[in-house]
């Protein structure tokens, strides 16, 4: 299985527009964070988990040329806002393009791209195939996904692991009972916004004290803020086996 990062910052993306701050006037490109996104090669099978405001950018940057199916970790607009550009991929592979979602996510959807379910379909809208889930493991394309259910502030959301590798994106708390789903990971990408604590997402402390008490081999930080500081910096501080993720980051595993 081959992850690559597609985006790594929070709901503004990095820079933000307007702030002259030190991270956000980096030239470094890891201080360059487009909202969070992951691709996921397994074997032939091309999927990619939430569609962010930046997804065709970051479908282009990567080349990703095949797209088999598209899973969601919640509904929130950082993570849906890209839906309309799947077009391209109905086009090319001539079928609809598979959604998974749990059933209040998969409502939202239909609310916000409400032309794409509307009973008249105008030529050249996207064409999807909704597959509603629940908190127990499914398969994508014969690719086995176990949800981690989370709460993001008040909302439960789903993190996936798929194999050995775990992906958890807007989270401030894991229970007991979803935290040892994620035990034996070898990579496991996590939640860390900033470095003061907040409402809806781990801080840089809570996620290190969580991965500290998960010890997989490798993990990376993502949904970062230009609050969290300079890439640079920042990395300096944590221990070696966690990272802070960026744009484009491959992992193989
Ligand atoms: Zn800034
Ligand atoms: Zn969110
Ligand atoms: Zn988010």
């Amino acid at each position: 299985m081959k992850v690559t990062l597609l985006g790594t910052g929070t709901s503004q993306g990095v820079p933000v527009i307007g702030c002259t701050c030190k991270v956000c006037r980096s030239v470094d490109y890891r201080d360059k964070r487009l909202r969070v996104s992951v691709h996921l090669q397994v074997g032939d099978k091309s999927i990619i988990i939430d569609s962010g405001p930046d997804f065709r950018e970051q479908v282009l940057r990567e080349r990703i040329r095949t797209l088999d199916a598209l899973v969601f970790t919640h509904e929130h607009k950082d993570h849906t806002a890209g839906l309309d550009d799947i077009r391209a991929f109905n086009f090319m592979q001539q079928r609809d393009m598979p959604l998974y979602a749990e059933e209040r996510v998969l409502k939202q959807l239909k609310q916000e791209f409400s032309y794409i379910f509307s009973g008249f379909k105008y030529p050249g809208i996207p064409q999807v195939q909704l597959h509603q889930i629940g908190n127990y493991p499914f398969e994508v394309e014969g690719v086995l996904f176990t949800p981690i259910q989370v709460m993001h502030y008040k909302l439960p959301v789903f993190g996936y692991r798929i194999g050995d590798f775990s992906y958890i994106t807007d989270v401030n708390y894991i229970s007991e009972e979803e935290k040892d789903k994620l035990r034996g990971s070898k990579v496991i990408v996590l939640d860390a916004l900033r470095i003061e604590k907040h409402i809806s997402h781990f801080s840089l402390q809570e996620a290190v004290q969580l991965l500290e008490e998960l010890q997989p081999e490798q993990a990376y930080l993502t949904h970062i803020s230009h609050l969290m500081g300079l890439h640079r910096e920042v990395e300096q501080q944590l221990p070696d086996f966690i990272r802070l993720g960026y744009d484009g980051l491959q992992i193989e595993l």
